[in-house]
């Protein structure tokens, strides 16, 4: 089988969303790219979470077209193409709905940062995209261009997306968003929360940036 680790990594992430609730059913979804070879591998289109296996994941090509696989790829496909072409620093992209993200989405708050550790992996403010319908080139566009060089941007009126390094790397990111989005909404009810410096933020995301890129010389 074409890619069976990647493939392997992606469905194990991909019941990990499930199975820490940053989607439900058979909503969401995730791609991770081979750096060598540039293929992608992409979670199919509906089925179940739970039962997600390296087969079930869609082996494709740069612009979506299927290289391998049983099934078709997500009908998020444009937009996981799109991300992956533009960002050479980043080859995971996690596509969640997670509840205190997608709370902020429906008022079209950004996500600002308040707790170090989500500072280290979202690296600044979460902004959030306008509504637009998904699964098209044109939305592709809009979501590319409001994540610029981010790490995480919410779709307004639906949920949101992280990315990352690899699935561990974007996984945490997915996570710090919504601690973030969820700790905001309880301290809003305690006093005004106060965010961190944006000095302190750069250079907290540094740091987590450069031991990622350890970790990852390590594995080489
Ligand atoms: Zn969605």
């Amino acid at each position: 089988m074409l890619l069976f680790e990647l493939r392997t990594e992606v469905a194990r992430y991909a019941r990990k969303m499930y199975d820490s609730q940053l989607v439900r059913a058979s909503q969401g979804n995730i791609s991770a790219r081979d750096p060598k070879s540039g293929l992608i591998c992409i979670k199919p289109s509906g089925g179940d979470y739970e039962s997600l296996t390296a087969e079930d994941i869609v082996v494709i090509d740069e612009h979506g077209k299927v290289v391998e696989g049983k099934w078709s790829p997500s009908t998020e496909t444009p937009l996981h193409t799109l991300i992956l072409r533009r960002r050479h620093d980043i080859h995971c992209v996690m596509h969640t709905h997670s509840f205190y993200a997608s709370a902020f989405s429906v008022v079209h708050k950004p996500v600002p940062v308040i707790l170090a550790e989500s500072a280290s992996c979202l690296g600044g403010e979460v902004p959030v995209t306008p509504y637009k319908r998904s699964g098209t080139e044109e939305f592709a566009e809009l979501v590319a261009e409001v994540l610029g060089d981010g790490a995480a941007v919410i779709w307004g009126n639906h949920g949101a997306m992280a990315v990352g390094t690899n699935p561990s790397h974007t996984f945490s990111v997915a996570h710090a968003l919504e601690d973030s989005a969820r700790i905001y909404t309880i301290a809003r009810q305690l006093g005004d929360p106060i965010t961190l410096p944006s000095q302190e933020v750069h250079e907290l995301h540094a740091l987590w940036l450069e031991h990622y890129r350890l970790k990852a010389a390590d594995h080489a």
